[in-house]
């Protein structure tokens, strides 16, 4: 990767925007997109040594969500309805299968990172590093049997739930001006999977959790709390985002937060528009190390998944970003964290 400090993301939804289902050819990952935010060219030019790559599962009937409406008060709500399991099977497959082919035809320019050696190693490899991840498990059954077959496939990290529910958690709505308190929390078949992942060396994602969903995963998680992309609840009350104590619980289990650059997500005023500072992102950045400290919070951009603002562009627009954290007094020693350290000083913890 070059010069400066190499970034391993949190998150990214580029599987989706390559491997499209219906319509659209398939678009490769050595191609500088016209559209969307990462590629090989992009995280090169941006210092991105890897990061988690999501296997989403969209609905069945329709290519994308749809935009929420707004009030008067640009106050909204959004609640994903259940998909079919069948479907999420087929669909798993199907991404996982061009996957496998998108690294048997480069194997010189990406890098599966299975363990976390294979994490250390990307920071310096030219190889782009991708760890797989699945946002959603509505693949899996409540016996977890499918959860062996997935491991040896690659996946090395779980958000059980997506903003819909299935037969684990119930997930976070999306919602602005919102608490995420709202609705139960792990079923037992979700405990189930957080001790099976664990035993495996699948670590477990909390973004998307509601509140309950959170705090049942942290009682019965035995390693440090993993939460890949999400936003400070005090500086923008999105449902997706976490509040203090749930930070802190993080921080205190030795575990990390990604910084989301959703839009939606920093803003404050519930707004998806790209018109933001990129100096908005920095403010959640810092105010997370303010609660949780230098050795907690990390970045997990989003890429591909939702609206980035202008300023930052896409995957090259990295370097501006760690330059305006330095701006603000962070030392380069937490910047190094941050950019990296942090995730893989955790994930050593949950990878075997
Ligand atoms: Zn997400």
């Amino acid at each position: 990767m070059p010069a400066g400090i190499p970034v391993f993301d949190g998150h990214n939804d580029t599987l989706q925007r390559l491997l499209p289902r219906t319509g659209d050819a398939p678009q490769s990952i050595l191609d500088h997109g016209d559209s969307g935010h990462l590629d090989v060219p992009r995280a090169r030019a941006g210092g991105m040594a890897g990061g988690f790559f999501a296997i989403y599962i969209r609905a069945q009937e329709s290519r994308n969500p749809p935009e929420p409406v707004p009030d008067d008060n640009n106050a909204w709500t959004w609640t994903p309805s259940a998909i079919d399991v069948a479907w999420a099977r087929a669909e798993c497959d199907r991404l996982l299968t061009g996957i496998d082919a998108m690294f048997d035809a480069h194997p010189d320019q990406l890098m599966r990172c299975l363990t976390h050696d294979d994490l250390v190693a990307c920071l310096s490899d030219d190889r782009l590093g991708i760890l797989l991840h699945i946002e959603g498990a509505a693949m899996i059954g409540p016996d977890c049997a499918e959860l062996p077959e997935l491991y040896e496939r690659g996946i090395r990290s779980i958000g059980p739930v997506w903003s819909r529910p299935n037969c684990f958690a119930h997930g976070i709505r999306f919602g602005w001006p919102s608490s995420n308190d709202i609705g139960p929390g792990l079923t037992e078949a979700g405990r189930r999977l957080v001790a099976e992942c664990e035993a495996l060396g699948i670590a477990i994602d909390l973004s998307h959790m509601n509140r309950q969903g959170f705090l049942d995963t942290a009682q019965c998680a035995t390693k440090p709390l993993i939460a890949t992309h999400c936003g400070a609840h005090d500086l923008c009350e999105s449902a997706r985002n976490l509040t203090d104590d749930q930070l802190r619980m993080v921080a205190d289990s030795g575990g990390v937060v990604g910084v989301n650059f959703y839009t939606g997500d920093l803003r404050g005023d519930g707004l998806n528009h790209a018109d933001m500072p990129l100096d908005r992102l920095v403010d959640h950045v810092l105010y997370m190390l303010d609660v949780m400290g230098e050795d907690h919070v990390a970045l997990g951009s989003d890429f591909d998944g939702a609206v980035m603002c202008d300023e930052l562009g896409d995957a090259s627009g990295f370097p501006r970003l760690l330059e305006l954290i330095t701006g603000r007094g962070v030392s380069d020693t937490a910047l190094s964290k941050i950019a990296h350290g942090n995730f893989l000083r955790v994930l050593e913890h949950h990878l075997t």
